[in-house]
């Protein structure tokens, strides 16, 4: 992450979050509750009582640059537009205003609700249309070289490794039952290691998410 203060984001700038979802089509930040954004442009406000986000202050609008990484509370993802002064970090930023550019819901009734609340965001079907059609935006020309959250990589490994364990417990629980043959022993040291491996990957995924880089609790 760099040292610099916040930057002024001149135009807009694509980020992507989660929101719990309200029956009447509102959308609240997950984490601290709170009342729903503003059908056009979202404020951010420090108890504290400073204008916009500071490094050694936590709070503000906050968004990944990645949809990858925008996973965990919440009930449904949306793309954002942040602007203003934003704390810009390594995998996600947090800005002093955003608004809500487009949300994925697969209920139609709640599309309907949250179209009639937010008429100017595109409330879309599922999120891979919604990535298809609003894309990351490359954040190099300000300084950031954005990676992908180390949460995020852990959480891919255990889903392979997890998949692989799988596959390959069954094919040999099939393999000794079809041929008679396969140690128990054998067997039961290999789920030990997996599971071993798996809870190693699930500690460093909840370690990292709490560690990097003090921008990740949204807000
Ligand atoms: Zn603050």
């Amino acid at each position: 992450m760099s040292t610099a203060g916040p930057a002024l984001v001149a135009a807009e700038l694509r980020g992507y979050r989660r929101f719990r979802l309200a029956t009447d089509g509102g959308l609240h930040p997950p984490v601290q509750g709170g009342p729903a954004w503003d059908p056009g442009l979202e404020h951010a406000v420090c108890p504290s009582g400073h204008d916009g986000p500071t490094r050694g202050c936590g709070c503000g609008l906050h968004a990944w640059y990645h949809p990858a990484d925008a996973v965990g509370a919440g009930d449904v993802l949306a793309s954002v537009l942040v602007r203003g002064p934003t704390v810009l970090g390594d995998h996600g930023m947090r800005a002093a205003a955003a608004r809500v550019e487009a949300v994925a819901v697969r209920d139609t009734r709640t599309r309907a609700a949250i179209t009639a609340r937010y008429p100017g965001v595109t409330v879309m079907a599922s999120t891979r249309r919604l990535v298809r059609t609003h894309p990351p935006q490359p954040v190099d020309s300000l300084g950031v070289i954005a990676t992908l959250s180390p949460t995020s990589k852990y959480r891919r490994a255990f889903l392979l490794l997890w998949g692989i364990g799988v596959a390959l417990f069954y094919s040999t629980v099939a393999l000794a039952a079809t041929t008679g043959l396969g140690d128990p022993a054998l067997l039961l040291a290999a789920v030990v290691l997996g599971q071993a491996v798996l809870g190693w990957l699930v500690a460093r995924s909840l370690h990292d998410s709490t560690s990097t880089s003090g921008q990740t609790k949204p807000a």
